[in-house]
């Protein structure tokens, strides 16, 4: 996560609904009051799985399985060309 020079303020949503006017924590996107000193979840952290549709692994065999989904449908369509 780099933070963006020109991001001067945190920018999350208050509960006003306005954005936050905070100075974000240095090389973080957020203001300490906003997550900007959270790490987050650890790696490997189970806690909000469900079914797994978005972990790591599921994602790349789906993009796997759409570059061959187009590769088909391009050689398809170069048949379909020279037929
Ligand atoms: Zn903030």
């Amino acid at each position: 996560m780099q933070n963006n020079p020109m991001q001067t303020t945190c920018g999350a949503k208050t509960r006003k609904s306005h954005p936050c006017k905070t100075p974000p924590v240095r090389n973080r996107k957020r203001c300490r009051m906003h997550g900007g000193t959270n790490n987050g979840a650890p790696k490997g952290s189970q806690n909000a799985l469900k079914h797994g549709y978005y972990t790591r692994e599921n994602i790349a065999k789906r993009s796997e399985l759409q570059k061959i989904i187009r590769e088909f449908k391009a050689l398809s369509g170069e048949l379909n060309d020279q037929y």
